[in-house]
């Protein structure tokens, strides 16, 4: 075994194999693999070897079209056959908002380069004879997806790995990870210790127990899922007789099963409400190729509803049952990323799709060790996406629910119910009774919208065909109306949000956005350092407040911050909730080493009330201690001021495009200063608002989120960031990158757009946008604007499209609607209202 290598790889399943191949492939010759069994004898071995290419995530489906492209290619490259059977994969669909998921989709798939058919229920039956259409209103079909064997997909990977030069060592144990004064790790193990600069945690179901090593919290546990095989059945057998080609892979997404053939008989895959997490506190030291006892009774709803569609099913005897573990995080995607807190600690856990991901997975990881940053945007399987609060209570309620969600309709408004409400901000129970519906994000519980006193939905609002997954709403709490409809399309809460909208365009509103993300910058480097990493110039006078970003060193978009000057060695730095632990860190990791700099989390000491609206300087003016006019609370700039008795912070500043303030306070005053607001604000109009209005008015003023406009895919000046990024300033992280990125010529630009025709849909973000049919972008948000009547969506277009005027066309819902680039900020272009 190598005592020193560039990376060590802990685990031989799918995904630390692939993981190793590519880094060998990067020319990292020098790494090594460890496992503590045999490859695959984890949870790789037992999959059913499917290669689903459907998924509604841009990152997770283009890292799923990466692996079945390479799968094909491997038998060529090792010698080795990894059993790829590319039968397509049908889905089927009983309903209209099936549909409407799949058309969706199909979007999504355009855009990334998947292929993806519409068949009717007599097509499906051409190619499916086995399978009863009773109750199909259609159903769509990957050409490209299939099968594969996974342990042979394993061991070809491992021989590629193999003959580069990569080291594999098996019935080998990491028992402990050591950091080293050099910055290097030591991997300990049972057959000695390995000195290397990066480590690979791909440990499946010991993720949690491999982060405990050194210290972190791995928010994966897994969770039992089964498969059923069937004895051979004599239709399949002479099918196979007559060199008919297999009947493919066939997903009834509205019963939450999967089929293929398997042998001459069939293979069910359920995902069962009620499949318990497993692993709690770890597997066992023993444990190797590893099955729990099977439960049939849990399988049976789905087994009757397989038996319906596909009679064949129920006529030969079941060979065996297969149940196993299958990691999952809270929300079902993986986890592959670096490890927050840690230098070159990697994580590439957390699969449950890990035959199909594991190509991409492990190629966009190698990017990131050996490159410093992967191909594509990966904010959607960072593993900083979640933060503390993900511990282990919290894993066993919510792997579960995402377990079992694996088939429900992936509605772009869903809001899951389990462990919540987790992070409750003081004014939760207030904004409760004025009629909040709560959404998540990152544990928190923040209003979306408000309904009327006394509103709720009738059981015939919510009533839908009957199927086995019949979920369009949350599941009602005890005692608690149901008042939210999830749909693809315009819902029940469209009009609310217009009048919460309306209400701050005439009026006040008020919203909790107390989940952002806050921490401050102090000490005497504090403005070098922030100066040398963010685009913007660094306000030289204490109360000045300005819009800056991060850049990547290749000059695309990691994060944003809104920046005080709290004085002249203090900062505060304000960035999106869901973001917090990705920009701290992403920070943490660039501060100077010479302890000049310090940088303290402040989110959960601060709340964050937003007051918006022409009223709002009013409503400000009757409960501050100090002169709020323009002149001396210009836009922009912070004062530190009392409402009441209560010191806070304020930000002249907002995301909705009127005149408004953040009002940053300690959060044990948070109702102290909510009610001095909502009393003062009384006589004129003020009222609550949620996210979804506030989601509205930022796309009429073209503001930009990141994880849609902003991302490391696109240039800071692609995503029309100029204003942000100063140039003159001196160098800052990515300035010579994103110029030379200027100077080759940028491949998209950041549009607004209007679309017509839309009635009950607008856009949502991942549609595509073409021009007389061919392909020019795709847009990154969508949304109705309410001030301005307007249906409207961002998109990435080709400069060349990305004019004002120019005629293209957006596929909603699968529907070609017409649409207009128009100027950016629909609303008050000229930002009257936000400096009035
Ligand atoms: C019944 C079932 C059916 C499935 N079907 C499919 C499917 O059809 N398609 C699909 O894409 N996915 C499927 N999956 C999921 C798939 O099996 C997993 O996502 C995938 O195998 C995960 O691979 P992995 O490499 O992350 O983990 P594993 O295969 O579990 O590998 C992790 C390895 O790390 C090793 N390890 C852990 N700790 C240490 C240590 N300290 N030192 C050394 N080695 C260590 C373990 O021994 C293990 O071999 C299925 C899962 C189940 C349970």
């Amino acid at each position: 075994m190598r005592t020193h290598a560039r990376a060590v790889v802990i685990g031989g399943g799918v995904v630390g194999v692939s993981t190793h191949y590519h880094l060998v492939k990067k020319g990292w010759t020098d790494s090594v693999l460890i496992e503590r069994k045999e490859l695959t004898s984890g949870s790789t071995w037992h999959a059913a070897g499917l290669l689903p290419l459907f998924n509604l995530s841009y990152s997770v489906g283009q890292i799923h079209k990466y692996s079945v492209a390479l799968y094909k290619t491997l038998e060529k490259e090792t010698g080795l056959d990894v059993g790829f059977r590319q039968v397509t994969n049908i889905r089927l669909a009983r309903t209209r908002d099936r549909m409407d998921e799949y058309r969706y989709y199909a979007g999504v798939a355009a855009t990334i380069g998947v292929e993806v058919r519409f068949l009717t229920p007599a097509e499906v039956k051409d190619i499916w004879p086995l399978c009863n259409i009773d109750g199909i209103v259609g159903a769509i079909q990957h050409p490209d997806d299939g099968y594969i064997q996974p342990a042979d997909l394993t061991q070809a990977l491992a021989r590629g790995a193999r003959n580069g030069g990569g080291e594999i060592n098996r019935q080998t144990l990491v028992t402990a990870i050591e950091p080293l004064p050099s910055g290097e790790w030591k991997v300990v193990t049972n057959k000695g210790d390995i000195v290397c600069e990066h480590v690979v945690s791909a440990t499946g179901n010991f993720a949690r127990a491999t982060g405990a090593m050194v210290g972190i919290n791995v928010p994966v546990l897994p969770v039992q899922h089964q498969y059923v095989v069937t004895e051979a059945h004599p239709e399949i057998v002479a099918r196979k007789a007559r060199g008919l080609p297999e009947m493919g892979v066939l997903r009834e997404s509205d019963s939450s099963w999967y089929m293929r053939e398997e042998a001459g008989g069939l293979l069910l895959g359920p995902y069962e409400a009620g499949a318990p997490a497993c692993y709690v506190d770890g597997p066992s030291d023993a444990s190797e190729y590893e099955l729990f006892p099977e439960d049939l009774d849990r399988l049976t709803p789905h087994i009757e509803s397989a038996i319906a569609r596909v009679p064949a099913f129920g006529e030969v005897g079941v060979k065996k049952v297969y149940n196993g573990a299958i990691a999952y995080t809270p929300d079902g995607s993986p986890i592959v990323g670096p490890a927050p807190g840690l230098r070159n600690f990697w994580l590439n856990e957390g699969h449950s799709f890990g035959v199909t991901a594991a190509g991409g997975a492990g190629f966009e990881l190698a990017e990131w060790i050996v490159e410093g940053e992967p191909t594509i945007d990966m904010l959607g399987v960072d593993p900083r996406r979640f933060g503390p609060y993900a511990q282990k209570g919290y894993l066993v309620e919510k792997n579960e629910e995402a377990y079992a969600k694996v088939f429900t309709i992936h509605y772009p408004d869903e809001e899951r119910v389990a462990a919540r409400p987790l992070r409750q901000t003081p004014c939760y129970s207030r904004m409760k009774a004025l009629g909040a519906v709560f959404g998540s994000t990152y544990g928190w519980e923040r209003p979306n919208f408000f309904a009327p006193k006394g509103y709720a939905l009738s059981e015939a609002d919510l009533a839908k065909p009957d199927v086995l997954l019949n979920e369009n709403h949350p599941a009602a709490r005890v005692g608690e109306p149901v008042r939210e409809k999830w749909s693809f399309r315009r819902s029940n809460y469209f009009d609310f949000v217009g009048a919460e909208c309306r209400n701050v365009h005439e009026n006040v509103g008020l919203q909790d956005m107390s989940a952002f993300a806050k921490c401050e910058v102090s000490g005497p480097g504090a403005e070098r350092w922030l100066d040398s990493i963010l685009t913007n110039r660094i306000p030289k006078k204490p109360g000045r407040v300005t819009l800056t970003y991060l850049l990547t060193r290749n000059g695309g978009i990691r994060a944003e911050f809104t920046l005080t000057r709290l004085g002249r060695e203090r900062f505060y730095l304000v960035s999106a909730g869901a973001l917090e632990t990705h920009d701290l860190d992403s920070l943490e990791k660039l501060l100077p080493g010479d302890g000049n700099v310090r940088l303290d989390k402040v989110t959960t000491e601060r709340g964050v009330l937003v007051l918006a609206g022409p009223r709002s300087r009013e409503v400000l003016a009757k409960v501050a201690d100090i002169d709020v006019s323009d002149k001396a609370f210009p836009w922009l700039t912070a004062r530190n001021l009392s409402v009441g008795v209560a010191g806070l912070l304020a930000l002249r500043v907002n995301f909705v495009g009127e005149l408004g303030y953040e009002l940053h306070h300690p959060i044990e005053m948070q109702n102290y200063v909510f009610d001095a607001l909502m009393e003062a604000g009384a006589p004129f109009g003020i009222k609550p608002f949620g996210i979804r209005a506030m989601d509205s008015m930022r796309l009429e003023k073209s503001y930009k989120l990141v994880g849609r406009e902003l991302s490391i895919e696109y240039a800071a000046l692609e995503s029309g960031l100029d204003r942000f990024v100063d140039f003159n300033k001196g160098k800052f992280l990515g300035r010579e990158a994103l110029i030379a990125w200027r100077d080759k010529g940028f491949a998209n630009k950041l549009v607004t757009l209007k679309l017509e025709g839309a009635t009950d849909a607008d856009a949502r973000g991942s549609e595509p946008v073409t021009k007389d049919g061919r392909p020019i972008g795709r847009t990154t948000s969508g949304g109705y604007g309410w001030r301005t009547g307007k249906s409207l969506a961002l998109a990435m277009l080709r400069p060349e499209f990305a004019v004002a005027g120019a005629e293209v066309e957006v596929a909603v819902l699968g529907e070609q609607r017409a649409a207009i680039v128009i100027p950016d900020s629909a609303y008050d272009p000229e930002n009257r209202a936000l400096r009035g």
